[in-house]
């Protein structure tokens, strides 16, 4: 055989891979991702929740069920829901109380009207004398200092929002500053701050706007260590206990703050002969939570025992209790419904890859990344041999132009060709493999996300198992976690270019001869 003729075949050889997946890259469109998306982002998912009337996570997996078996694929486990025992912590705010007792240790005063942040799953009661801190700020500028002469260790201080600069400007109330008092007191060895609002804010909403965040569930795998429990607890209370508990001294929180704001310096005072003890009572529920497993399976009877697994969490944050609900139209409704299209791709060829394809659509990923932690444990195709992690979550935005830089923490959003890929960068042959396929489709990637993301979406529990990932996204925008995140905004030209980038990227890496070097493993 000559080297013409040699050279003849390769290229026979590379135009039949590129036509059939050509072909198979026309199954994507952007009329079937919006069908399935208008149904996932659609009001009747309740914002696909677990705390909703009808959980309709439930509802969203039903439907991936549903499409799963349509589709013909292969169960990655019977009846495709990996079921995962969760438990619910939830504040029981029927029996959460506050009491204020007199010298006597009798209840002068008692309150259901509070709630609390954070603190530990199991009931817990705190009790202890009370000062009052005024806003309990430090200014490190003017050495204002609200708590300089008070005694904190094992107190309960009595707080009001904002800051004196910030009540004389007429600011909002934000949560950052709010933090920053609880971990001064904490360094004060407080047991607790009751936060209340401070009589000239003008949003008087703004404690409420934290009782929905406060009061919902927490999740976490079933026998799961709790995370570290911060040992002060934040109490939010009305103005009504404030004054109750400055009562003994005759004085009023609305009479303190305006003597603050003339004097620019602090009232603070320990409270006499008054005791507060709280009550937060926590209710634990059993949860079932589903991950839904298809595979398609590898036609190399050796090399189906290595996979390629695409993640995408279908789950998101349900209904604000005031009519609203949490669509998620591009988190990760788009995610959850370009793996469809992916799945249907591989399912469609004719001659399926040489290795195995899992698909898990994973649950609780708003709830702490739970559905990836637990299949990380179980997975249906040993981590050893799972090559590669492509995860798709919120792929459907583009902005209008290339930003100038990178703001993660409001809008960064790559722009109309613009893909961000979150990488641990375990593998040059994977990057390299990716850019490929960008230059291809004409998309441009970024790692600019990278290390402000690497923990925070799914495939981190695939990185930290040394498995080489890519992390697709396109990038955060002012809809984020807001129920304005809805399909009319979505951009399916550019959200099925992203997904056509999946399926080659992965249609390459299981079709490759060899297994994909990882040079860096990352444990
Ligand atoms: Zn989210």
């Amino acid at each position: 055989m000559n080297t013409k003729l040699l050279f003849t075949l390769f290229c026979v050889a590379v135009s039949i891979v590129a036509v059939a997946q050509k072909k198979e890259l026309q199954t994507i469109t952007e009329n079937d991702l919006k069908a399935h998306l208008e149904f996932i982002a659609s009001d009747n998912m309740r914002g696909r929740d677990f705390f909703t009337e009808t959980p309709g996570v439930d509802l969203a997996a039903d439907y991936l069920k549903s499409q799963c078996a349509k589709m013909g694929l292969t169960p990655g486990v019977e009846g495709y829901f990996q079921n995962i025992e969760m438990e619910a912590v939830t504040p029981d705010l029927d029996q959460t109380v506050l009491s204020l007792k007199d010298a006597n240790g009798n209840i002068s005063y008692q309150t259901k009207d509070i709630f609390s942040l954070g603190g530990p799953a199991k009931n817990d009661t705190i009790r202890g004398d009370v000062v009052f801190a005024g806003y309990g700020w430090y200014n490190e500028d003017t050495k204002y200092n609200d708590t300089k002469d008070l005694d904190l260790k094992g107190k309960i201080v009595l707080v009001m929002t904002r800051t004196l600069e910030q009540a004389k400007e007429g600011a909002e109330p934000d949560m950052d500053t709010e933090m920053k008092k609880m971990s001064r007191a904490m360094m004060g060895g407080a047991k607790a701050l009751v936060l209340v609002n401070d009589p000239m804010n003008p949003n008087t909403e703004y404690i409420e706007s934290i009782r929905k965040y406060a009061t919902g569930g927490n999740l976490k795998l079933k026998g799961a260590k709790e995370g570290m429990i911060i040992p002060i607890r934040l109490i939010f209370g009305t103005d009504e206990l404030a004054d109750k508990m400055l009562e003994g001294s005759g004085k009023t929180l609305a009479g303190l703050q305006q003597e603050i704001n003339k004097s620019e310096s602090p009232k603070s005072f320990a409270i006499n002969n008054l005791t507060t003890e709280v009550d937060l009572v926590k209710s634990t529920d059993n949860i079932v939570g589903k991950n839904v497993i298809a595979m398609v399976e590898g036609s190399d009877p050796e090399l189906k025992k290595e996979c390629i697994i695409f993640t995408a969490h279908y789950d998101h944050l349900g209904t604000d209790g005031e009519g609203g609900i949490y669509n998620g139209a591009d988190d990760n409704g788009t995610g959850t419904v370009a793996l469809l299209e992916i799945a249907e791709a591989f399912q469609s060829m004719k001659k399926k890859p040489k290795r195995t394809i899992v698909f898990a659509w994973v649950t609780g990923e708003e709830k702490g990344l739970l559905g990836s932690d637990y299949y990380s444990q179980h997975p249906v195709i040993s981590m050893e041999n799972t090559l590669a992690d492509i995860n798709l979550d919120m792929i459907g935005r583009s902005a209008e132009k290339e930003l100038d830089s990178v703001d993660v923490n409001s809008k960064s959003l790559a722009g109309p060709n613009g893909m961000y890929i979150i990488s641990g960068r375990q593998s040059t042959e994977l990057l390299d493999i990716s850019d490929e396929v960008c230059e291809d489709l004409g998309l441009v990637p970024s790692d600019e996300l990278t290390k402000a993301f690497l923990t925070r979406s799914d495939y981190y529990h695939f990185y930290k198992n040394g498995v080489p990932i890519l992390g697709l996204s396109t990038g955060l925008h002012d809809d984020y976690h807001e129920i304005t995140d809805e399909l009319d905004k979505i951009d399916f030209h550019k959200m099925k270019r992203v997904t056509q980038y999946a399926f080659s990227v992965a249609y390459k890496l299981a079709n490759q001869k060899k297994r994909l070097v990882v040079d860096k493993p990352v444990i």
